[in-house]
Protein backbone atom coordinates (compact mmCIF):
# COMPACT_ATOMS: atom_id res chain seq x y z
CA UNK A 1 0.00 0.00 0.00
CA UNK A 2 1.61 3.22 -1.26
CA UNK A 3 -0.06 6.28 0.49
CA UNK A 4 -0.59 9.10 -1.81
CA UNK A 5 1.53 12.20 -1.22
CA UNK A 6 0.14 14.27 -4.10
CA UNK A 7 -1.26 17.07 -1.92
CA UNK A 8 1.66 17.52 0.41
CA UNK A 9 3.59 19.66 -1.87
CA UNK A 10 1.27 22.51 -2.09
CA UNK A 11 0.28 21.97 1.51
CA UNK A 12 3.62 22.71 2.47
CA UNK A 13 4.33 25.71 0.08
CA UNK A 14 1.16 27.36 1.77
CA UNK A 15 2.79 26.57 5.64
CA UNK A 16 6.00 28.21 4.44
CA UNK A 17 4.41 31.17 2.95
CA UNK A 18 2.44 31.67 6.04
CA UNK A 19 4.93 30.80 8.69
CA UNK A 20 8.39 30.53 7.05
CA UNK A 21 10.67 27.85 5.50
CA UNK A 22 11.86 24.99 8.21
CA UNK A 23 15.69 24.65 6.72
CA UNK A 24 18.04 21.91 8.23
CA UNK A 25 21.60 22.07 7.31
CA UNK A 26 21.55 19.14 5.17
CA UNK A 27 25.15 19.60 4.04
CA UNK A 28 28.26 20.89 5.66
CA UNK A 29 30.76 22.65 2.57
CA UNK A 30 33.46 24.10 4.74
CA UNK A 31 33.49 25.95 7.88
CA UNK A 32 31.30 29.24 6.53
CA UNK A 33 29.38 26.98 3.67
CA UNK A 34 26.42 25.08 4.34
CA UNK A 35 23.74 23.82 2.41
CA UNK A 36 20.21 23.65 3.46
CA UNK A 37 16.85 22.33 2.97
CA UNK A 38 13.44 23.18 3.62
CA UNK A 39 11.64 20.24 5.85
CA UNK A 40 8.78 21.08 4.31
CA UNK A 41 9.12 22.06 0.81
CA UNK A 42 12.35 20.96 -0.01
CA UNK A 43 13.75 24.21 -0.85
CA UNK A 44 17.26 24.12 -0.81
CA UNK A 45 19.45 27.23 0.18
CA UNK A 46 23.53 28.04 0.56
CA UNK A 47 25.58 30.49 1.82
CA UNK A 48 27.23 32.60 -0.60
CA UNK A 49 30.98 33.96 -1.23
CA UNK A 50 29.12 37.24 0.91
CA UNK A 51 27.77 35.15 3.56
CA UNK A 52 24.06 35.43 2.52
CA UNK A 53 21.32 33.03 2.26
CA UNK A 54 20.75 32.14 -1.84
CA UNK A 55 18.43 29.48 -3.66
CA UNK A 56 20.97 26.68 -4.56
CA UNK A 57 20.84 26.54 -8.00
CA UNK A 58 23.00 24.01 -10.19
CA UNK A 59 25.95 26.89 -10.53
CA UNK A 60 26.27 27.18 -6.38
CA UNK A 61 26.18 22.94 -6.58
CA UNK A 62 29.36 23.17 -8.48
CA UNK A 63 30.76 26.06 -6.65
CA UNK A 64 30.09 23.97 -3.94
CA UNK A 65 31.68 20.92 -4.32
CA UNK A 66 34.63 22.42 -5.82
CA UNK A 67 34.95 24.17 -2.36
CA UNK A 68 34.37 20.75 -0.53
CA UNK A 69 37.18 19.44 -2.38
CA UNK A 70 39.50 21.64 -1.96
CA UNK A 71 38.52 22.33 2.43
CA UNK A 72 38.30 18.55 2.40
CA UNK A 73 42.61 18.04 1.01
CA UNK A 74 43.67 21.18 2.93
CA UNK A 75 42.06 19.30 5.87
CA UNK A 76 44.02 16.15 5.17
CA UNK A 77 46.62 17.87 5.03
CA UNK A 78 46.61 19.55 8.23
CA UNK A 79 45.85 16.52 9.75
CA UNK A 80 48.67 14.38 8.34
CA UNK A 81 50.73 17.34 9.39
CA UNK A 82 49.70 17.01 13.20
CA UNK A 83 50.02 13.21 12.78
CA UNK A 84 53.43 13.44 11.68
ZN1 LIG B 1 9.75 25.70 2.77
Amino acid sequence: MKATTSTTGSFSKLYCTVFGHQYNVTKKVTKHVKEYTCKCCKKQLTTNSNGCLTELTPTFREINSLLERVHSKRMMRLNQKIAS
